[in-house]
């Protein structure tokens, strides 16, 4: 898969890209990142990528001709890639769309900054509009990471163990289990006794539970219209019996 990222700032992303998961998963060819300076497609000598807005009011705005150009020369020869504007009035990011995002080809993500950019780049330009959170980042680097990070780790291969994206939180629907590691005791707080057992019929049903639980407790809200097996209303019952 190829990342090409468009940003005022490609410098952010050295240290993001060339470490970690997504620093292995480019030298093994997973992904390629390719982080573009926005400046080197302006149409003029002093690389001026932004301008007043017209009608007045605070802030620069980010004119639409070198997203347009950079666009072109990224797209050159390739198959119809989806590009993605970072924009916190976009389609609130999800595990679900970093999954939709893991099986495209070609992804380009474009950053914008200051107040924005021109309104022709988001209704002529681009295929999706995602927002990382209600809140207002300085720019879309921050989110331009997030896509990549969480879209490069669901490809083939990238994790060791490929089982940890499919468990992972919101991959299933709902929270991940509870996790522990060695020493079984430690300041006299204790891992359950179930992990110890080797039985791994009842280690996966006490996972499943309390992953169950976990989410009930804490986002009740992915249950909502989620089909729950016998088992699992039952131990809804139960959860709310202890409340
Ligand atoms: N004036 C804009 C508004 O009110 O919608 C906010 C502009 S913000 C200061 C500058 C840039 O940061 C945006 O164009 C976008 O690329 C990025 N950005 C800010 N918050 C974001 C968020 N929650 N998700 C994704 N990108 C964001």
């Amino acid at each position: 898969m190829k990342i090409d990222v468009l940003s005022l700032f490609p410098d952010m992303f050295t240290n993001v890209f060339g470490s970690s998961i997504l620093k292995h998963a480019e030298e093994s060819g997973a992904v390629s990142f390719r982080v573009v300076d926005f400046r080197e497609y302006a149409d003029n000598k002093h690389r001026k990528v932004d301008d007043y807005p017209y009608g007045g009011g605070a802030g620069m705005v980010l004119r639409a001709q070198p997203f347009f150009d950079a666009v072109d020369d990224l797209v050159k020869d390739q198959k119809k890639p989806r590009v993605v504007l970072l924009c916190p009035q976009g389609e609130r990011y999800t595990q679900k769309k970093a999954e939709e995002f893991s099986k495209e080809e070609h992804l380009i993500l474009l950053c914008g900054h200051y107040e924005g950019y021109d309104e022709r780049v988001r209704e002529h330009l681009v295929t999706d509009e995602v927002s990382i959170g209600d809140y207002v980042l300085t720019g879309g680097e921050l989110g331009a990471m997030v896509i990549a990070d969480s879209v490069t780790r669901l490809l083939p291969g990238v994790l060791g163990n490929e089982e940890s994206a499919i468990t992972d939180s919101f991959s299933t629907g709902i929270l991940e289990h509870p996790h522990y590691t060695r020493p079984a005791e430690f300041r006299g707080m204790k891992v359950p006794d179930i992990l110890l057992s080797g039985h791994h019929k009842n280690i996966d049903e006490w996972r499943h539970r309390e992953s169950l639980k976990r989410t009930w407790e804490r986002r009740p809200d992915l249950l909502e219209g989620k089909a729950l097996s016998e088992k699992e209303q039952l131990w809804i019952e139960e959860f709310t019996r202890k409340e």
